[in-house]
């Protein structure tokens, strides 16, 4: 797995953003390397020193040209840099809270009660980040300091032109009195992440663990429509949510035509996916029938529909086209069984926690 806490040592004394910068094969530092760039002065094989204007940044046990341009928010008290955004890869995360108001049962980050504001890092970060970056914000709960985000959102949108943004969110905390600042930002850049398990309100809400989760999203994704916002709706597949997927996808296709993309994803096991995991993972392999009848219709009235975090095998090959590969890279892996496989390519995997029997009745290409 990729690495994205760094063991570090500096003579900073507060937390700091800064962005990393190798240069190799340069005689020195060209003109754009800016106040919070960093640049690599030496490197033995285990340390890399970098320096720059925010001091000099010792970091352990990483190839510096692996470090080449990401951003990363140094901790000095703890000798630790996160690397907020890695500038060779399209899947960067700012976790904005671990605090969340519902409590999903398949959780893969089951949320904390303290919260840190890291907004002033996070809007240093994504002023530093690559062109034409792709940017996700997520939780917790990001909307639960929704002023906040709005204001961060206003300048990084407003300073950055090329950023965008996909915010995963439960959608419990909008209401028409945010119409104002949500037709303030450009809407075309932000593609806001919405998880609906089942058209049966008392299904979805004991998944997100919320009475009245449903209807509150379900007001509230009319409300992101009216604004212009763009929509992915998200639907983890699950043993109690899997029977009534058909109903969902005529729900999709009747009450919420102007969703952009109806992702129907597979369980992660990690946090409460893998303490629930018997109870919850549905094998699309062997049940497939009832993925596949819902996309079908979902397709037939024009919804955009994907399947995420399915391995390409375990998918019927007419449906293949509408699983792509969506799991990022620093937590993809595959089991022993895809050594040989042709698909390998164009296959998402696992993620890294997926346990090696990965219980799937019908796996491989044959
Ligand atoms: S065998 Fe592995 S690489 Fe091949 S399609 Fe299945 S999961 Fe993907």
């Amino acid at each position: 797995m990729i690495p994205l806490r760094l063991k570090v040592d500096t003579d900073a004394i507060d937390p700091y953003v800064v962005r990393l910068r190798s240069f190799e094969g340069m005689p020195q530092p060209p003109d754009n390397c800016g106040f919070l760039d960093a640049a690599l002065e030496t490197a033995d094989g285990e340390t890399a020193l970098f320096a720059g204007a925010t001091g000099n940044l010792r970091v352990f046990g990483v190839d510096p040209s692996e470090l080449d341009g990401d951003i990363v928010f140094v901790v000095p008290s703890r000798k630790t840099a996160h690397r907020l955004i890695r500038a060779s890869s399209p899947h960067n995360t700012l976790l904005i809270t671990e605090r969340c108001d519902q409590l999903c049962v398949m959780c893969s980050q089951p949320p904390k009660k303290q919260h840190v504001n890291m907004f002033p890092f996070f809007e240093t970060a994504v002023l530093l980040a690559p062109e034409n970056s792709t940017i996700g914000l997520s939780g917790g709960e990001p909307t639960l300091f929704k002023s906040e985000l709005f204001d961060f959102l206003r300048e990084t949108m407003a300073r950055r032109h090329d950023i965008d943004f996909h915010i995963l969110t439960n959608a419990q905390h909008f209401g028409r009195a945010d119409l104002a600042e949500l037709r303030d930002l450009d809407l075309s850049r932000i593609l806001w992440g919405v998880p609906v398990y089942s058209s049966a309100g008392a299904i979805h809400d004991q998944i997100v663990g919320k009475q009245g989760a449903f209807e509150q999203v379900r007001k509230n994704l009319s409300v992101l429509c009216e604004a212009g916002a763009r929509i992915e709706l998200r639907t983890v597949l699950m043993k109690p949510n899997a029977p009534g997927l058909l109903d969902l996808a005529k729900f999709v296709a009747v009450t919420l035509p102007f969703t952009d993309t109806w992702a129907i994803m597979q369980l992660e096991n990690i946090g409460y996916g893998r303490q629930n995991w018997g109870s919850l993972f549905f094998d699309s392999s062997l049940g497939f029938d009832l993925v596949g009848k819902a996309l079908d219709f979902a397709v037939s009235r024009g919804i955009n529909t994907k399947l995420y975090n399915f391995p390409l095998c375990t998918v019927p090959a007419d449906y293949r086209v509408f699983a792509p590969s969506t799991i990022s890279d620093w937590k993809r892996a595959y089991v022993a069984d895809c050594a040989d496989c042709d698909l390998r390519t164009e296959c998402g995997g696992f993620f890294e926690w997926h346990p090696k029997a990965h219980g799937y009745g019908r796996f491989g290409v044959a």
